[in-house]
């Protein structure tokens, strides 16, 4: 009886109610069924732990119990068998009882602890995001606190509302925050687009070359410095192309250097048919030599116009010469990457140059940037 007391200590006044109205017997009778009852309920109204895949192997166990108290049966999973005399093991009925109830409260109270922390985080994260924008600092601020005093008290209905509470004045103030990134955005948009025109509005005031009539080679050099600026603000892609006429010294001196020249301006003019957007620039990098700027041009779309310019080289004709003497041309290529500078874009142009001479000529090779 005493077992049965302890357990149900805030019972013990109805209990001793009982005990001076009823015989032993009954009492015993009924503490029993109720305490069978207790357990089976137990089992039954259980929820998994967090080892546990379901509830149903306790609720199992609960049952082999309460057939334990009603009459000794075996307990098989507790490794109690039947007793030949009802003799009940209360020492390990309490065992698995107080065990489990302990187990739950653990179980419960790191669950809390959780939500609590995930509360928390969620309301520092706010307070970070907060923090970057001012204006909206102090309207998420004041909602924070709210939920920051309903944490402090634990009371999770209260939590729920300031939730509730905060969500619609935080998503109040995020919407007019996104409407001021829109149009800060809007306006760094009509920036950038201005900043595009520029690089093809300063064509009309760059220098041309006298003998082929591209740009000449200061013309280039300011011009693949806008381009490698605006390259870290656009990110938009860019391709050099260096390009060498093959073995123009025998023009030179098969043909004469005016035969040369003329060469030099066909040459010139194929570019300028080749590449024809007005973002594209072609330049004479000196002798001959010539370098041309594809803004906003992948490598691989530059590929393409390269070889529209090595197609048509073929129906020029080298003056002077047999008619069927035409002239070729190498390139070298490559695409502008974040660690690239002026210098190192035009180096490694230069560099696949020399790899399409050493190829044969009459080539284009590509060289991409070494990735970091
Ligand atoms: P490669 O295929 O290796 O390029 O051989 P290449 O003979 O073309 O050699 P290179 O490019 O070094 O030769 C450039 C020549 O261009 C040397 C120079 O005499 C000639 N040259 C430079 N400027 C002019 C010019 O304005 N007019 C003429 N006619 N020739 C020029
Ligand atoms: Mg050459």
């Amino acid at each position: 009886m005493n077992f049965v007391r302890n357990l149900f200590a805030d019972t013990a006044q109805e209990e001793e109610r009982t005990l001076t109205s009823s015989n032993d017997d009954e009492i015993t009778d009924g503490a029993l069924d109720t305490l069978e009852c207790v357990v089976r309920t137990m089992g039954s109204e259980s929820f998994p732990l967090e080892d546990e895949a379901d509830s149903s192997d306790f609720a199992g166990q609960c049952d082999e119990f309460a057939r334990h108290i009603e009459n000794g049966a075996a307990v098989p999973s507790a490794d109690i068998s039947q007793s030949s005399d009802g003799a009940r093991e209360w020492g390990q009925v309490r065992r698995f009882f107080i065990d489990r109830r302990q187990n739950e409260k653990e179980f419960v109270t790191s669950r809390v602890q959780n939500y609590r922390t995930c509360v928390e985080d969620l309301v520092s994260g706010l307070r970070d995001i907060g923090q970057r924008d001012l204006d909206t600092e102090q309207s998420v601020k004041q909602s924070l606190d709210v939920i920051d005093r309903a944490v402090g008290k634990g009371a999770l209905p209260e939590i729920r509302v300031a939730l509730q509470k905060s969500i619609e004045s935080v998503g109040k103030t995020f919407t007019e925050q996104k409407r001021s990134y829109e149009n800060q955005i809007r306006a760094l948009n009509d920036r950038m687009s201005n900043l595009r025109n520029d690089l093809v509005v300063v064509r009309e005031e760059m220098k041309r070359d006298t003998l082929t009539e591209v740009f000449n080679r200061g013309a280039f050099d300011a011009a693949i410095t806008r381009s490698v600026n605006s390259y870290f603000i656009l990110k938009q892609p860019i391709t050099l192309v260096m390009l060498d006429i093959d073995n123009f010294k025998l023009i030179n001196d098969k043909w004469g250097h005016s035969s040369g020249d003329d060469v030099l301006r066909s040459v010139g003019e194929c570019l300028e048919r080749s590449f024809i957007r007005k973002s594209d620039i072609v330049a004479r990098y000196g002798g001959d030599e010539f370098a041309i700027i594809l803004n906003d041009t992948t490598a691989a779309q530059s590929r393409s116009l390269i070889e529209r310019f090595f197609d048509q080289m073929k129906s020029v004709p080298v003056p002077y010469a047999d008619k069927c003497t035409t002239v070729t041309c190498s390139a070298g290529y490559t695409e502008i990457a974040d660690a690239d500078s002026v210098e190192s874009l035009v180096v490694r142009a230069d560099k696949a140059l020399y790899q399409a001479k050493a190829a044969g000529r009459d080539c284009a090779e590509y060289l991409p940037a070494i990735a970091k």
